[in-house]
């Protein structure tokens, strides 16, 4: 059995004061059945410590991530964080290769790839995020994508390794846009995600490796998506904004 998880993505938004306000909505309406799901958020890199913190004084088992990090363990990389830096304030997950930074940020497989490596030596879960253009999409080469894109993202991992990371399929379509995958488009690549894991690092690796969903998932689609086999959770980008929403997702999973 994978347990569940939610992960919201709050992207650059929300100050210092609304991340806290967030945090502490979030966890007013934890209560002991979230313990059935992982339940991530990623505020903006400043507000890391004041949701830690936050969490921490509720004594609440929700986890802290990070939307990016460099590999390197310290040194001249202006405007980058360390992981060490991260767990130093508590973080234990971290979202990498997010379609935004691949796109606005010019990240690569090959960056990905030394970040995953770099998380998993810490023993920081990286949220590896893979999925299709629209253009890809419609010319019905996306399952080859996917695969092409997770092989490059994990090259080199060996099976224990692979079995700490998260996957999260994102449709670049749907992100932000309004528009979801269907249960069964998600469900079809998801479920070529595993079969690709399975391929790379065995059947028992693959089989407890949990696979997410993101793009546009929210209270009125939530159990459809969650309703399918290969769909272990979400990533979610909007509806994280909100605390009643987010907690209508993470209760979707109980
Ligand atoms: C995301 O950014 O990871 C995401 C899924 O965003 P949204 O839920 O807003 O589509």
């Amino acid at each position: 059995m994978r347990k569940p998880m939610m992960a919201g993505n709050w992207k650059m938004n929300k100050t210092w004061a609304e991340s806290v306000v967030l945090a502490q909505g979030i966890s007013n309406r934890c209560d002991d059945a979230w313990d059935a799901v992982d339940v991530v958020l990623c505020p903006p890199a400043c507000n890391l410590k004041a949701v830690h913190t936050v969490l921490e004084f509720d004594r609440r088992d929700i986890h802290v991530g990070a939307q990016n990090c460099h590999w390197e363990e310290g040194g001249a990389f202006t405007g980058e964080i360390s992981i060490p830096m991260l767990e130093d304030i508590g973080v234990d997950h971290c979202i990498v290769g997010h379609s935004e930074r691949r796109e606005y940020f010019s990240e690569t497989d090959e960056m990905v790839n030394r970040k995953v490596m770099a998380l998993v030596a810490h023993g920081v879960t990286p949220i590896v995020c893979v999925g299709e253009s629209l253009a890809v999409r419609d010319a019905g080469t996306y399952l080859e994508f996917i695969c092409n894109e997770l092989r490059a993202d994990f090259a080199g991992l060996e099976p224990e390794e692979a079995a700490k990371c998260v996957v999260a399929y994102e449709p670049i379509w749907a992100i932000g846009t309004g528009r979801t995958a269907t249960p069964e488009q998600a469900q079809e690549v998801c479920s070529a995600i595993r079969a690709a894991l399975s391929d790379l690092f065995g059947e028992e690796v693959a089989s407890g490796m949990r696979v997410l969903y993101g793009g546009s998932m929210k209270p009125a689609n939530v159990d459809g998506l969650m309703a399918q086999p290969d769909i272990d959770g979400g990533l979610i980008g909007g509806a994280a904004l909100s605390a009643d929403s987010f907690a209508e997702l993470v209760e979707a999973c109980l």
